[in-house]
């Protein structure tokens, strides 16, 4: 097998931000220069203008079009799932260029990019497709008369999206609404805006008609808040913080009502019981995978760790010994496991949460600092605080970076009351060898979904459970088939004979 030098096919590359609005790809606009410098080695890799409403009007006007005229929602059903079955083939055939966009975008290890960010964008195109079919309708009849209810596009769809996956949450956003029969107007973040375009005209080369996909770049108080706010959206999905979630919703009411789905920040408590004892190792390198996936920014890492007592010393010399053999590097390497923080900006935020852990009074167990400063990078080592309070800021703010706080309880009550107490439920992860504690922990955690002994990826063949973020994680179901109905109206007729 050849390696790839993934150094020189970036030089290579030409990185340059485009909007698609109606097939076309066009210069976004704007007085102001967004500038992102690789996360990497703190080069500069591409400059936009912050985007206008003017662009956003285009769009949605472009998308509206294409809505009404029925070129894509007057599509059969087989139609529809050929064409996304063929853009998500597309997709796979150029996974090496999509990986190499994220990791110079978002600072992920390319090994990772190449495998887990091409198989989550990969999952919502395809399940899509496939659920299309599966979508049935309820019917009934009574005496002569006849009533049934069908599900509809709901027409055009806003998606704003983070920065964490960016293809994948551009997929997790454009298979459902498209497969419905939705036309889609798509903002990327501004932070990383390499590849939401080359998705879209790959829809196209995949015979998606033009103006069912359109991307407007730009920042979330231009684009973005122009996107929530237009009166001629009728949904807006939203992947991103909790905090830009409510204003969308602010948005939305004071417009036009549209609908709103949102998958919002995280706090996940891991809950570790003393009946692991005999797979401590393994719990310990489930503690690490589930604190540090993609330097920390994923919306469901383990980012409180929870520990019985009785094991806690024994368990936590494991996880700092595999925490302090992580180390951070250059993401381009294909031996990098762990890469580098996506922007300068977010790198202060994270070591800003270091500092009032060491200010509030939590003991620092490894890490701390940031590291490779002299790459131009922007890396922190894996960090973990012990002795944190509730009250603590490590304790409540999701940090979207390595740094696990570490609690401890003696009871499983105890454990489910430290994990509840969050304005966040998005989550929770809980290892244990009793299975009717399992079940317990299941139903009583406050969590859209409780992972049991697993890993950051559903179980294999069930990923059609889907699940609802809680509190101020979200709202509205992302998955599986209801995450297929999510993007479609219900209308009964009632035949009267
Ligand atoms: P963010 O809220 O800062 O930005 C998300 C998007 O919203 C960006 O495109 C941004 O430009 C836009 N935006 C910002 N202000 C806006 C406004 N006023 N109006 C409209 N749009 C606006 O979030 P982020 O830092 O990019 O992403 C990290 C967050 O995303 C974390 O909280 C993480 O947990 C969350 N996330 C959640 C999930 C999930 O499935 N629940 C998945 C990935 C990320």
């Amino acid at each position: 097998m050849t390696t790839i030098d993934w150094h020189q096919r970036a030089k290579d590359t030409i990185f340059s931000i485009r909007n698609m609005i109606n097939g076309d790809l066009v210069e976004p606009q704007g007085d102001t220069l967004i500038s992102k410098f690789a996360a990497y080695n703190g080069s500069l890799l591409y400059e936009f203008g912050e985007g206008t409403a003017a662009e956003v009007d285009r769009a949605v006007a472009a998308a509206r079009a294409a809505f009404e005229d029925g070129r894509w929602r007057n599509k059969t059903v087989d139609e529809r799932v050929s064409l996304l079955n063929k853009w998500t083939d597309l997709v796979e055939a150029n996974r090496e260029e999509f990986a190499l966009l994220e990791s110079l975008d978002v600072g992920k290890p390319i090994s990772a990019a190449l495998v887990d960010d091409i198989s989550r964008c990969l999952w919502p195109l395809r399940t899509a497709a496939s659920g299309l079919s599966n979508l049935l309708l309820p019917s009934g009849v009574s005496g002569n008369d006849t009533a049934y209810q069908f599900r509809k596009p709901i027409g055009v769809v806003g998606a704003i999206v983070g920065w964490n996956y960016p293809l994948a949450l551009a997929a997790s956003k454009a298979g459902p609404a498209l497969a419905m029969g939705n036309t889609l107007v798509l903002k990327p973040s501004e932070f990383t805006s390499l590849s939401a375009s080359r998705l879209a005209e790959l829809a196209l080369e995949a015979g998606i008609p033009p103006g069912v996909f359109n991307v407007v770049h730009g920042a979330g108080a231009t684009v973005g808040a122009a996107l929530s706010a237009h009166n001629d959206v009728d949904m807006l999905t939203f992947t991103g913080s909790s905090a830009t979630g409510k204003a969308i919703m602010v948005a939305a009411g004071q417009s036009n009502m549209k609908r709103v789905h949102l998958e919002c920040g995280g706090k996940s408590a891991n809950i570790i019981f003393e009946d692991c004892l005999p797979d401590l190792d393994l719990v310990a390198q489930s503690v690490v995978d589930m604190a540090f996936p993609n330097q920390g920014a994923l919306c469901i890492t383990g980012s409180r760790l929870l520990v019985q007592d009785s094991i806690k010393a024994p368990l936590m010399e494991k996880v700092i010994a595999l925490s302090q053999a992580i180390t951070p590097t250059d993401p381009l390497n294909p031996d990098c496991t762990f890469g580098a923080i996506m922007n300068e900006a977010h790198m202060h935020k994270v070591l800003g949460y270091i500092d009032s852990g060491h200010q509030e009074g939590a003991r620092l167990l490894c890490g701390g600092h940031r590291v490779n400063q002299s790459s131009g990078g922007f890396y922190i080592e894996p960090t973990i605080f012990d002795q944190v309070a509730p009250a603590h800021c490590i304790a409540r703010e999701e940090i979207f970076g390595p740094v696990l706080s570490v609690f401890s309880f003696e009871q499983e009550e105890e454990a489910v009351a430290i994990a509840n107490n969050s304005r966040f439920a998005l989550a929770a992860h809980v290892s244990t060898r009793d299975l009717g504690r399992a079940h317990r922990m299941g139903q009583q955690l406050d969590a859209g979904v409780v992972l049991i002994s697993g890993s950051t990826q559903p179980i294999s063949g069930f990923v059609d459970l889907g699940s609802e973020p809680q509190k101020e994680s979200g709202m509205g179901f992302e998955g599986g088939r209801k995450g297929l109905e999510a993007y479609s109206v219900a209308s009964a007729v009632h035949m009267f004979c």
